[in-house]
């Protein structure tokens, strides 16, 4: 299974990330943060499936010019993958012809659609692609959820925004052949109040959530706040776990 965090820092070296979003094997994104702001039409055009973990602007961005940048590609408009509570927010806070044309009035008055919409149900599996994605609850200030990918051979998590939390860990414990787990790690320690407040993890905390997989899981910290990258990456590196890293947006990551 190939992921790739989206590259959403356009113009500096720095690898910060802005936003988040996730593109599995080049044809399903986890969150649509820069999905519709990087790379070419074509490498767009091959997503077909978007699941959210939930509406923060970090996360869903760029979702409405993905849907305009890929119109059209296919035939039933592309999916997508939410809670109720981030269905709701789409159609009332997004597509609400202010913030964007309604483009989920339009998908069912036209064809080709711009999308179409599917409800995720907690712990509900749901078959794309190859891959069996299941929606886990996690605890943020909003409903969100982690979602656990299965492939063939291999399964990984993508487990963001969050304070610390249980059931995903539990749900990876029965995994068979997890491999990577995408861990948000928000904040530095000195901000733990912030953390705290905005249901969010620090450095200390995204090591006690990693430490609930097993060493041979290869635990990929994500959502570093840019304004205190380096203080995060010095606290999540400094422990010199072999299992542990900072994403890499663009980079191809294969389990
Ligand atoms: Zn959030
Ligand atoms: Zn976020």
């Amino acid at each position: 299974m190939k992921v790739v965090l989206v590259p959403s820092a356009s113009g500096v070296e720095r690898s910060y990330h802005y936003l988040s979003s996730y593109v599995i094997d080049e044809v399903v994104a986890i969150d649509a943060g820069g999905l519709g702001f990087h790379g070419d039409l074509a490498g767009q055009g091959r997503v077909r499936h978007v699941f959210l973990t939930h509406t923060h602007l970090d996360h869903t961005a760029s979702l409405p010019i993905f849907l305009e940048n890929v119109y059209g590609v296919h035939p039933e408009g592309v999916v997508i993958h939410g809670s109720a509570a981030v269905l709701d927010c789409l159609q009332k806070d997004m597509f609400n012809d202010r913030m964007m044309p309604d483009f989920i009035r339009i998908s069912r008055e036209r064809t080709p659609p711009f999308l179409r919409l599917s409800l995720l149900e907690e712990n509900r599996t749901v078959e794309v692609e190859g891959l069996r994605i299941t929606p886990v609850g996690i605890d943020h200030v909003v409903p969100t959820f982690a979602f656990v990918i299965e492939g063939k051979q291999t399964a990984v998590a993508v487990v963001t925004d969050t304070a610390p939390t249980k059931a995903i860990w539990k749900r990876l414990e029965r995994t068979p052949n997890l491999k990577g787990v995408f861990l948000e790690a928000s904040f530095p320690n000195a901000m733990a109040a912030l953390a705290e407040i905005s249901g969010h993890l620090t450095s200390d905390q995204f090591h006690q959530e990693a430490a609930k997989v097993g060493s041979e899981v290869q635990v990929i910290a994500v959502h570093l706040k840019a304004r205190t990258h380096d203080q995060t990456v010095a606290e999540v590196m400094g422990r010199g776990l072999p299992n542990i890293h900072i994403a890499e947006p663009g980079r191809v990551y294969e389990f």
